[in-house]
């Protein structure tokens, strides 16, 4: 029997006719001389009947059908008897009435069930990936995934973009996290090294004169486990000549709204608002705010500037700061402000100086510490009312965005006041470089590519020649980038920039950067060699598409996204990757490992 449509496409145009169906047994339940089974495949589930009286033979086979066997069934599609439709299904108005059932395979007794109810561990889920990936919710995020594609080929091919795949085996393109090294068998003790995005071959396509790129593009990342990390992710990569950042932020606006048009029917509002990097931090304690919610941060520091309560004082005379976020939406318990207390003190905050507000008094450890016209200038500037609770943090600028920025989201979350929907936004003016303690040097907030503004370049070039650390912590900290991050609901969903093509500056970048002239040579030889040679002004970005489609979906997980995804601990339960490998094949690549 040959298979003559999809299940879950039976249709009134079928009614009375013939069709071949092949697909899981999906549910099977015998009443006595009828068998009702449900068939399903990729496209959907449609009842199939088999009657003893009509058709002996198939009853005999669909009587010892189990759950998840394959079979294929020949018979005629028929209006279903008037009480018996099932609303839920695509097909619930029909049913097929079998005159013919072949078993095609059998199914063992399932890990879990394929049906949505029953939870599952990660780790089960995916080493039985097959199944899991039948259950209609993975089923629909792979398909829906599918059809993203589509779109996104669709608004690079209208703009003019040229579709190009950049390599694997290469070497480093630096983009903040370890390289996943392949050893070459050919040229003993050297290494490629997988992509962590494909930056410098597309900006090496824009040299070559391709002017417009993208790529739907794997990226791979050795980074440290963290929630909800893939080290292996997708990109939507993309790259043009002789653009300002408009055009770059445009196309980008474009392809997000054509996304959420064509996927969700959902019409977004372009263009995206714009805030700056620092009012960000400001603001919300972070340059990925969620904006569905309120609780904004509140500066204090010319409230408290002459105050005598020694933890605001010390915070402001040390060059840090004082903040506050007004709590009001609805009264905190004591045993909730210290259990907000300890969750201050994880992320390294002393503890959590507060004021509640009560009709007509004020309650707090604090208040006697401040003055009359202190607190009253809080009150005024949190607009607090009865009800409400301010939270302070004072401390270094870092250390106050970072507990006041995690306890604004920790609130939203535990009093569930993120608003439905989806909030765009671009974050600009980024600082160019910031100083890394830990490693006594500029680090790159993007990747070190990324152009300074044009009338910023007088004050790097001062930082190279001032020997002074803290004067030339001073002249690059006001050094703006030439970048943009793209932020949906508090994710940090894409990034890119305008790129420097100027040999002379990449070269100062790669200085304050502190790589010597031999590093540069080594790491990006190839790049400053390309931008010899008539490279044009170009700039582009790239949205992580697993992320998006996390967010479209509204699923917790980018696991749920990805059709065969890694573990939290970086493993693929199916697989069994990472696994040792034979020593033959260590020896064809010259490596010797060390005893574990
Ligand atoms: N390569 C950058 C990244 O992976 C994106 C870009 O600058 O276009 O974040």
């Amino acid at each position: 029997m040959k298979r003559t449509k999809y299940c879950g496409l039976v249709s009134e145009e079928d009614l009375e006719k013939e069709v071949v169906l092949c697909g899981w047994v999906h549910r099977v339940r015998n009443h006595g001389g009828v068998v009702f089974l449900d068939l399903r495949d990729r496209e959907g589930i449609v009842q199939v009947v088999v009657e003893e009286l009509i058709s002996p033979e198939a009853y005999e086979v669909a009587d010892k059908l189990g759950v998840e066997d394959v079979a294929c069934v020949k018979g005629k599609v028929r209006r279903r008897p008037p009480g018996t439709e099932n609303p839920r299904l695509k097909t619930g108005q029909l049913e097929v009435l079998a005159e013919r059932i072949e078993l095609i395979n059998t199914s063992e007794m399932l890990p879990f069930s394929v049906e949505e109810e029953t939870p599952v561990s990660e780790e089960i889920k995916l080493r039985y990936r097959y199944i899991d990936l039948r259950r209609e919710t993975m089923k629909r995020n792979i398909l829906f995934r599918h059809r993203a594609y589509q779109v996104i080929r669709s608004v690079f091919l209208k703009n003019g973009f040229v579709e190009v795949e950049t390599p694997f085996l290469t070497k480093s393109t630096p983009e903040g996290a370890r390289d996943f090294l392949v050893p070459s068998r050919l040229h003993p003790g050297k290494f490629y090294a997988l992509p962590q995005s494909p930056q410098l071959f597309k900006q090496i396509l824009m040299i070559a004169g391709l002017d417009r790129y993208f790529q739907i593009a794997k990226c791979l990342r050795d980074e440290d486990l963290r929630a909800d990390r893939q080290p292996e992710f997708t990109q939507i990569d993309f790259e043009m000549s002789f653009v300002d950042e408009e055009d770059v932020i445009g196309i980008t606006e474009e392809l997000i709204k054509t996304l959420f048009k064509e996927l969700l029917g959902i019409d977004v509002k372009t263009p995206f608002d714009r805030v700056s990097y620092f009012e960000c931090m400001e603001r919300y304690g972070t340059d990925k705010p969620d904006r569905r919610f309120g609780l904004e941060l509140v500066n204090l520091e010319d409230v408290f500037k002459n105050t005598d309560f020694k933890v605001f004082k010390e915070a402001i005379e040390s060059g840090g700061t004082v903040k506050a976020i007004n709590f009001n939406a609805g009264e905190l318990s004591r045993s909730q402000i210290e259990e907000l207390t300890g969750f201050v003190q994880s992320l390294g905050g002393k503890g959590l100086a507060w004021i509640r507000v009560e009709d007509g008094k004020l309650t707090s450890p604090i208040v006697k510490f401040l003055k009359e016209e202190e607190v009253k200038a809080v009150l005024e500037r949190t607009k607090a009312k009865a009800g409400d609770t301010i939270l302070f943090s004072a401390g270094k600028r870092e250390l106050v965005y970072k507990v006041l920025g995690n306890l604004r989201l920790h609130l939203a979350k535990s009093f569930n006041l993120a608003k439905d929907g989806f909030d765009f936004l671009w974050v600009v003016d980024f600082p160019l470089l910031e100083w890394d303690d830990e490693e006594g040097r500029f680090v790159s907030l993007h990747h070190p590519f990324t152009s300074p503004r044009e009338e910023d370049i007088p004050k790097l070039i001062q930082a190279l020649q001032t020997q002074d650390i803290e004067e030339k912590k001073r002249l690059v900290h006001s050094v703006r980038a030439r970048a943009y991050d793209l932020v949906i609901n508090g994710y940090e969903v894409g990034g890119g920039s305008i790129r420097i093509h100027r040999r002379d500056l990449q070269e100062k970048i790669f200085k304050l950067l502190d790589l010597s002239e031999v590093e540069v040579e080594e790491k990006f030889g190839f790049l400053l060699k390309a931008l010899n040679y008539g490279a044009p002004p170009h700039g582009g970005l790239a949205i992580g598409l697993d992320r998006l489609l996390a967010i479209m979906l509204s699923l917790d997980s980018i696991r749920d996204v990805i059709a065969f995804p890694k573990t939290q601990k970086g493993t693929c339960p199916l697989t069994g990757a990472p696994d040792y490998v034979s020593p033959k094949q260590l020896k064809d690549v010259h490596i010797k490992t060390l005893e574990l």
